[in-house]
């Protein structure tokens, strides 16, 4: 039987069960899947360097005559390296390699090589550490690097790519042809093969920018058909009424970002067609009280209210405020959650569908069957990326005949939330209620780990908490200078911390255990919490006043300022420091904008223009697919047209049902699948 697209990988020639099973962590599982696995950049052989001339600090090949290689060493259980000497006539070049026994056995001495890797060094010699390492070619000089994982090389891939290209040609076609032509883009059949295997770089320009295009339109469409399916929607309109009265019982005076945006939310209650409206405001900027004063607006007209949080903890959190805020107007407020008790959901449940309840806090309990209203009005949800898309098509039945009210602490820059939430309306709160303490933000290199880490003793001793958040779960295969939570946490409770009591937090764990961990920290039980970015949407714990970030520079600005806002919520005064050995230039000064501002806008701002291809912060954060060819930072121009084109195609066939759109339909349907994947 020949192989077709959907052939799962494990049956092509050179691949069987073994390395299937390496390539599933890649998340990939048929043909289509590895013709869809692009590189994530290019080696171009065609001009190596010269050890001496190769530029410092940066990806480059230079091409050398290896002289000398070690045996292997072990370090440890699972760390073995090797040390190779390779020298041409400007000079010599030592280079470690790190658990690569099968790529070292593979060389020769005596041979040139070209190694692709960052040179370091000084006038006499240079150092490599864990470069590539290619023979010299002889015909195809641009060669694909792929993101790879223990196991798996690019050369594999790369042989496992040649052969589908062969036994199944490309995938369907999914973009229209007269868009195609329109844009001038290349067709499928080119693209792969060109986006593989290029000629010249220019080629594998062009082919990236077909499958940007199409991966921008593919979105466009999905996001497009979601938002259409709102409008349709229509919802009995609110009458007004006055905020003065609820602003009157509130312990202390609004700030005008905030008047303005309830006056904004309040304004859409009193349509008939339902609110879609994100709230949008920097961490501490207050946006509860916005969702309080809809709530209490929602009451006054005879209406029940629903908010959801992500977590328990969470939702705990809002549970008290909310009961805060509305008590003085008769609103019976209740807590649903998956530990409520039966009896207490049953007579919550009870409470909700006869009205009594004005308004119910909780999480995705909430979405279980037997939750029914009176008169839903207005539904509430924090952090709303945090859900999964099953959830949020459960929610969007709910809410059928009610206004909905986003909140998220995630920047995302004007002109980036407009393309991607189309319709939603934006509330912005860009004012910070006063007396907020600014959070004091430090750079420094690890050679000074020891003394913030004395630092942070400091404070538990003197009775606050603090943060310790780490780039990795756990030590991978493969040696590398990031530091995994982990680790870290045995760590530092064998040295640092003896005697404190520290905790634990990633991704990994069951959500019941993070909530565990969480409200450990909360209360005051876990004094110093190690943890990796699951930390940064939430929980106000405001005797926190410190957060060490280690490895900085792998996280983006605006997760960096995500993670910052969770000090300095308390009156006692709050550091974020900023560890990171990064030498380049570029990525000192874009840690340094940390220190320069406290605006999550400007802060985001900033990111966009900085980020490297494909990984934009924010988008997944959004509960949006993953995007694996466009970036926001470079391809703006594209974003453009694509959606144009969705706008075209969807005004001649609004649900693409027509025949010919068949793939495409396939296709839009398959990336909204993907929405919401959190990987940490
Ligand atoms: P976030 O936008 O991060 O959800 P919250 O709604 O949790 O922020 O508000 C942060 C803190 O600021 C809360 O303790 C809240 O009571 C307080 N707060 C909100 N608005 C004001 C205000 N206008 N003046 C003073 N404090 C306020
Ligand atoms: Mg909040």
């Amino acid at each position: 039987m020949a192989a077709t697209l959907d052939t799962s990988i494990q049956y092509l020639k050179g691949v069987g069960e073994k390395r299937a099973a390496l390539y599933k962590k890649l998340r990939i599982f048929t043909v289509r899947d590895l013709l869809y696995h692009f590189p994530r950049g290019y080696v171009d052989l065609s001009a190596p360097y010269s050890i001496m001339e190769a530029p410092e600090f940066e990806l480059c090949a230079v091409r050398a005559r290896l002289v000398g290689k070690s045996r292997e060493q072990r370090i440890r259980a699972k760390l073995s390296i090797f040390k190779l000497v390779a020298e041409d006539y400007t000079g010599r070049l030592d280079i470690t390699m790190f658990n690569c026994g099968w790529t070292v056995d593979g060389l020769k001495e005596g041979e040139e090589y070209i190694f692709y890797g960052k040179a370091q060094g000084n006038l006499l010699k240079r150092e490599m550490t864990s470069p590539d390492i290619y023979p010299v070619p002889k015909n195809r000089v641009i060669l694909p690097l792929y993101p790879q994982t223990a196991g798996i090389t690019s050369k594999m891939i790369r042989a496992n790519i040649e052969q589908c290209l062969s036994e199944c040609g490309p995938p369907d076609e999914t973009i229209p042809a007269d868009i195609l032509s329109q844009y001038g883009l290349a067709g499928i059949g080119t693209a792969v093969k060109d986006i593989h295997f290029p000629l010249t770089i220019e080629d594998a320009k062009k082919a990236r920018e077909r499958f940007v295009f199409e991966e921008l339109l593919l979105l466009s469409l999905g996001l497009s058909m979601l938002n259409a399916e709102n409008l349709r929607k229509t919802v009995r309109p609110m009458d007004a009424r006055d905020v003065a009265r609820f602003y009157k019982h509130l312990p202390f005076r609004p700030t005008n970002a905030q008047c303005r945006c309830i006056g904004e939310a309040i304004g859409d209650m009193r349509l008939s067609t339902p609110m879609n409206r994100l709230l949008q405001g920097d961490v501490g900027s207050g946006k509860t009280l916005v969702a309080a004063a809809c709530i209490w607006f929602a009451h006054q007209n005879g209406r029940q209210s629903a908010v959801m949080a992500p977590t328990e903890i969470l939702a705990e959190q809002h549970y008290d405020t909310m009961r805060a805020f509305l008590g003085a107007f008769g609103v019976k407020v209740e807590l649903l959650t998956g530990s409520t008790t039966a009896k207490k959901k049953r007579e919550i449940r009870n409470g909700l569908i006869t009205g009594e309840t004005g308004c119910v806090v909780g999480t995705h309990a909430l979405l279980s069957g037997g939750v029914e209203f009176f008169d839903l009005g207005l539904v509430v949800t924090d952090e709303q990326h945090r859900f999964g898309v099953a959830q949020r098509a459960k929610l969007s039945q709910k809410s059928e005949s009610a206004h909905v009210l986003v909140m998220s602490a995630t920047p995302i820059p004007r002109t980036l939330s407009l393309i991607i939430y189309g319709d939603l309306k934006l509330s912005v709160l860009d004012e910070s209620p006063p007396g907020r303490k600014k959070v004091e933000t430090l750079l420094i290199g690890g050679q000074k780990r020891a003394r913030a880490m004395g630092f942070v003793r400091d404070a538990i001793s003197g009775g606050r908490q603090a943060y310790i958040v780490c780039p990795l779960i756990e030590q991978g295969e493969a040696e590398t200078a990031l530091k995994p939570a982990i680790e870290y946490e045995k760590h530092i409770s064998g040295t640092t911390l003896k005697g404190f009591r520290t905790g634990l937090l990633h991704g990994r764990m069951k959500p019941a255990e993070k909530e565990s961990v969480m409200r450990k920290f909360k209360n005051g039980e876990i004094q110093a919490l190690v943890s990796t970015t699951v930390v940064e949407v939430g929980v106000d714990v405001p005797n926190a006043t410190i957060i060490l970030i280690e490895n900085a520079e792998r996280f983006g600005l605006s997760q960096l300022h995500q993670l910052r806002g969770r000090v300095g919520r308390g009156e006692h005064k709050s550091w974020c420091i900023l560890v990171s050995d990064a030498k380049a230039a570029g990525t000192r000064e874009r840690l340094s904008v940390m220190k320069k501002t406290s605006d999550g806008f400007q802060i985001a701002e900033y990111d966009l223009k900085q980020r490297g291809p494909g990984d934009f912060f924010g988008f997944r954060q959004h509960g949006l697919p993953a995007l694996k060819v466009a970036s926001f930072a470079d391809d703006i121009a594209i974003m453009q047209s694509a959606g144009d084109a969705a706008k075209r195609i969807l005004e001649s066939d609004p649900k693409l049902g027509k025949s010919g759109q068949k793939s495409l339909k396939q296709a839009v349907l398959a990336m909204m699948e993907t929405a919401g994947d959190r990987p940490n």
